[in-house]
């Protein structure tokens, strides 16, 4: 008897997990998001009534593209996922020997985000066989990396196999996935990076919202870094030339958009958190890395295949608004990358959002109208620095934290090892406070730091590392290495430490 009702739970809550209705009325999708009606079935989920690109649709999609511009398109597989199926990178690059800006497209970093993939390869078919697009056809190096989180695509699940969320492991590097992916990432080296998400639209907050609850009225929503160690000529150039472009091109198709917000509470109080400034997520740490960088958002997760083309389209326009502006500013972006590396600003160890009241744009569950909501706002684009050191020339990191240092060369930081014993003045840290938080976040435990910096003379032996600060991706290397930074390797418990210790780190001041 136990076992048969045991029986009737469990396929009860199979079928209740597999079948995830839409939470949305019919009347707030046909008033709101109808569904686009321009697209041609020429990817796979758009070929098919039900599902999403399953794995050996993708393969054939992007053979199908190479098999027909041999001289354009080729494909590399970076390594396995964890369930073994081989990841598949693309790049397209015509032979003209035309200057060309290297562009970086991924989506599918969450699995259950299909607008994403689909609409990418969908932008491919339409750069490739479209010859409205032949210029930026020609001005253009595209490495794309259509489903980056292939097992949890294949399960329609946000994470990993191993249940990690590959966008909160940018800097801590602990799924295989983030290490294949990062490394192709490095050797490319893009003057854009760009990553196509989805967001829920109707989040366990929002039901608290309004009388009645609200749902997001926003198609699309941007996200660019606000890190203050990210050069500012970059942050102004993102936001000014193409999150510009891509607003104005949203208007004209009339699809609602904004800067990202999520919410959070705050002493009780649902607040929203605007923009990002955290390097363990791709749309910082890849503006870390000196490029102009963009996370977008497309309104989707939980809505099953509601306005799925109407969210390919989104995804669509989006790619080829940054390729236009790409294209049409090449020489000015490569200046702009040029400035940012040279910039020798302090380097802001942690900051705050500034907060501040202002409405925003929602669809009223009740009315099913749209309104505009009062709201408290934690804006991570109007930051300011709360903890400033002086930039160093280089950190010297000691040959026994291999650990460490593998992570270092897989996110691309150039290390020198000395040839001989050496004397340095040096800045040491020793840790003054130390807090080890009661909860596990993304498999590791998180330590909290405060340390005390002191200057010391300090013989390294051979083989030491010196990292020198003069290299492209600088502004990561502090991000990770400045052990009270909110995404560090301490911060993360990669390196642990405990109340006293000297951290086998140092920074290089001259003087
Ligand atoms: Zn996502």
């Amino acid at each position: 008897m136990r076992n048969s009702i045991i029986l009737v739970i469990s396929v009860f809550v199979f079928f209740a997990l597999q079948a995830q209705p839409s939470p949305q009325s019919k009347k707030i999708t046909k008033k709101f998001f109808p569904d686009s009606e321009s697209l041609l079935p020429v990817t796979p989920a758009l070929k098919k009534k039900r599902g999403y690109t399953n794995y050996k649709e993708l393969i054939s999609f992007i053979n199908d593209l190479k098999e027909s511009h041999p001289s354009v398109v080729s494909i590399k597989y970076i390594g396995e996922s964890q369930k073994g199926y081989k990841i598949p990178v693309i790049q397209i690059k015509t032979i003209s020997d035309s200057e060309k800006i290297k562009i970086w497209m991924q989506a599918g970093l969450h699995g259950n985000e299909p607008a994403g993939t689909e609409g990418l390869l969908y932008y491919m078919h339409s750069i490739l066989n479209n010859n409205s697009y032949a210029d930026l056809l020609e001005g253009v190096d595209l490495l794309i990396l259509p489903m980056a989180n292939i097992d949890g695509y294949l399960k329609d699940n946000r994470y990993a196999a191993n249940g990690l969320d590959l966008n909160r492991d940018q800097t801590k590097l602990m799924a295989p996935e983030t290490r294949l992916i990062k490394k192709v990432f490095c050797e490319f080296n893009a003057h854009v990076g760009l990553d196509f998400h989805e967001y829920r639209p109707y989040r366990k907050d929002f039901a608290q919202l309004s009388d009645f609850g609200i749902t997001s009225a926003y198609d699309t929503m941007f996200l660019y870094s606000g890190n203050l160690n990210v050069p500012e000529n970059i942050r102004n150039y993102t936001n000014d030339v193409f999150v510009q472009n891509a607003r104005k091109l949203m208007d004209f198709k009339n699809f609602r958009h904004r800067e990202y917000t999520s919410t959070g509470k705050y002493a009780g109080e649902i607040h929203f958190t605007q923009g990002s400034s955290n390097a363990r997520s791709s749309a910082t740490n890849y503006a870390l890395n000196n490029m102009i960088s963009t996370l977008f958002e497309v309104r989707g997760v939980g809505l099953g295949k509601t306005s799925f083309k109407r969210r390919i389209e989104i995804t669509l326009e989006l790619a080829l608004s940054y390729t236009k502006t790409a294209v049409e500013n090449t020489t000015a972006i490569k200046n702009e990358i040029q400035k940012a590396i040279l910039d020798s600003k302090p380097v802001v160890v942690t900051s705050k959002r500034k907060v501040y009241k202002d409405t925003i744009k929602a669809i009223d569950l009740d009315t099913e109208s749209l309104i505009d909501l009062d709201v408290t706002i934690r804006d991570a684009l109007q930051s300011s620095p709360v903890l400033e050191r002086l930039k160093p020339n280089a950190y010297i990191i000691e040959a026994s934290q291999i650990a460490i240092l593998n992570k270092l060369k897989n996110l691309g930081i150039e290390m020198i090892p000395l040839i001989e014993d050496k004397l340095f003045t040096v800045e040491a840290y020793r840790i003054s406070s130390y807090n080890e938080a009661s909860k596990v976040y993304e498999k590791m435990k998180l330590q909290k730091v405060k340390t005390e910096v002191t200057t010391i003379q300090k013989e390294f032996p051979v083989g030491t590392l010196l990292i020198s600060m003069q290299q492209q991706r600088s502004n990561l290397l502090t991000e990770v290495l400045e052990p009270e930074a909110p995404n560090s390797f301490v911060s993360f418990g990669v390196l642990k430490t405990k109340l006293d210790d000297t951290l086998p780190i140092y920074r290089v001041i001259n003087k």
